[in-house]
């Protein structure tokens, strides 16, 4: 095991399950046909059932359950054909009714694992436990007004998906990775779009420690931690408060905690409440969903291709390394990038300038990929291009950086600025003769001093402005300084 913290008293094995909330794709909420858009003004999207008015009864939405069916296949997880809503019994001001409808005994999709990639090369299976349907509560909104709280219902009813994991993962990096690949299936299969500053994409974290081979020790849970770089932080920094804790002689509380980003710590929120605090009872205003097997099947056979068999495919089709298909298929933007940009052109070539150049000019620009402006047909024709000899790959870079400030075809600008690279040996002959002509000195060190070569090839570069075929100015030189005919 490589993942033990190392501790006073010996080794410690950090567990973590975690609990992913998943807003769904779709136009109207679970329960009504109120709009889910996001960032309207506040309590614009309300009705009735998403106010908790007595007397208004829930309608359920199909398109939820069909979204819900695809995210439990692409998790490689058992539908269930027969479910139940539960009412989920708690008082808060974001909660109109009271209770959230949610699935308990019953839900909706049942077990499940995803593999999950971890540093290029290991892959590791994390087991799924469960994934349920049920409502958002709204939103508390306490910086309106110097005494008082109000309430946004935008949210409230709005469709969710928890994903609840087994304890499989026992790092920071497991756990991020494990997110990480669900947020990307859900993208794939354009269930949830796993956008987490909006808050479409929530992670409770489960975290406990125990020495290796021992039970599972006792567990806090960090609420609601909205980025992937926060939940490292957060499981990191509650680990080794749990094993100060435990190696002081004390006993762990099992609590509720919140992670405070500024202070880089977890602090505790409530004491954990039972599944029993919440009598959950069947929603008497719901029937139960049963599913056919056609139906299910129907569904699966929607599922779009997802990113483990998009990756053995491009390893497969473009011969391209694991680690190399995985750094492209990890983000399914990224994969169709790639894949129109690698349509007759050298897909090694497009992979490396994607991981290269257009990630630290998209990086620097805090742009994504679909908003780049090199387009993947443009990014093909520049790789064309060192391929055919057209440009040397030197210039290559300065065009990469023309084409994201501009927009513009690579021809166009090879053209315009001429940029073309010089294959012509009478004409790079001419600079090497003038470069040999005005650097005796240089000449005579070169007998001593052979790494001197890489001196000349470099001049012949600079007065070429980087356009001299490399390969045609080495021989050049090998020729006349070496060989000397
Ligand atoms: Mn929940």
């Amino acid at each position: 095991m490589s993942n033990l913290l190392k501790g006073k008293t010996g080794d410690w094995e950090i567990v973590i399950g975690i609990e992913i909330h998943a807003q769904i794709i779709s136009q109207s909420k679970l329960f009504s046909g109120s709009s889910t858009l996001f960032g309207s003004e506040h309590n614009t999207q309300v009705s009735f059932v998403d106010a908790g008015m007595p007397g208004m009864l829930p309608v359920i939405n199909s398109v939820c359950i069909e979204q819900a069916v695809k995210t439990g296949l692409g998790l490689n997880a058992k539908i269930n054909n027969f479910s139940i809503f539960d009412r989920k019994n708690y008082f808060y001001p974001d909660l109109p009714q009271g209770y959230q409808i949610s699935q308990f005994e019953q839900p909706i999709v049942g077990n499940g694992e995803i593999m999950i990639d971890l540093d290029g090369n290991t892959i590791k299976k994390v087991r799924i436990e469960r994934l349920h349907l049920e409502q958002d509560a709204g939103k508390s909104l306490h910086d309106q007004h110097p005494s008082y709280s109000y309430v946004d219902l935008n949210r409230s009813g709005i469709a969710l998906m928890e994903i609840v994991s087994m304890p499989d993962m026992s790092s920071a990096e497991e756990a991020q990775a494990y997110i990480k690949k669900v947020r990307n299936i859900m993208k794939y299969l354009q269930t949830c779009d796993g956008n987490m500053d909006e808050g479409s994409l929530r992670a409770d974290i489960n975290v406990s420690v125990r020495k290796p081979g021992n039970e599972l020790g006792i567990r806090c849970e960090i609420k609601n931690v909205n980025s992937i770089k926060f939940i490292g932080q957060a499981i990191e920094y509650e680990a080794k408060r749990q094993i100060d804790i435990i190696e002081d002689g004390k006993v762990i509380k099992q609590q509720t905690r919140l992670f405070d980003p500024k202070k880089g710590q977890t602090r505790a929120m409530r004491s954990k409440e039972e599944a029993h605090d919440y009598r959950y009872f069947p929603d008497p205003d719901l029937l139960p969903l049963v599913f056919t097997d056609e139906f299910v099947e129907s569904i699966r056979k929607t599922l779009p291709e997802l990113p483990d068999l998009k990756k053995q495919r491009f390893v497969d089709e473009y011969g391209l390394s694991p680690y190399d298909a995985g750094l492209l298929v990890s983000e399914k933007d990224t994969a169709d990038y790639f894949e129109i940009a690698a349509t007759g052109s050298n897909s090694k070539l497009v992979c490396n300038w994607i991981a290269g150049e257009l990630f630290s000019f998209l990086n620097k620009e805090n742009k994504r990929i679909d908003e780049s402006p090199v387009t993947p047909v443009n990014l093909g024709k520049l790789i064309n291009l060192i391929d055919n000899g057209t440009i040397t790959g030197r210039i290559a870079k300065d065009i990469f950086e023309m084409m994201f400030k501009s927009g513009d075809d690579p021809m166009t600008i090879v053209d315009s600025n001429n940029m073309r690279q010089v294959s012509d040996e009478g004409e790079i002959e001419k600079i090497v003769d003038l470069i040999i002509t005005s650097n005796p000195d240089q000449v005579k060190a070169l007998e001593i001093k052979p790494n001197l070569m890489g001196w000349f090839v470099g001049q012949v570069m600079k007065e070429t402005q980087g356009k001299a075929n490399p390969k045609a100015v080495n021989e050049i030189l090998i020729k006349k300084l070496i060989i000397k005919d």
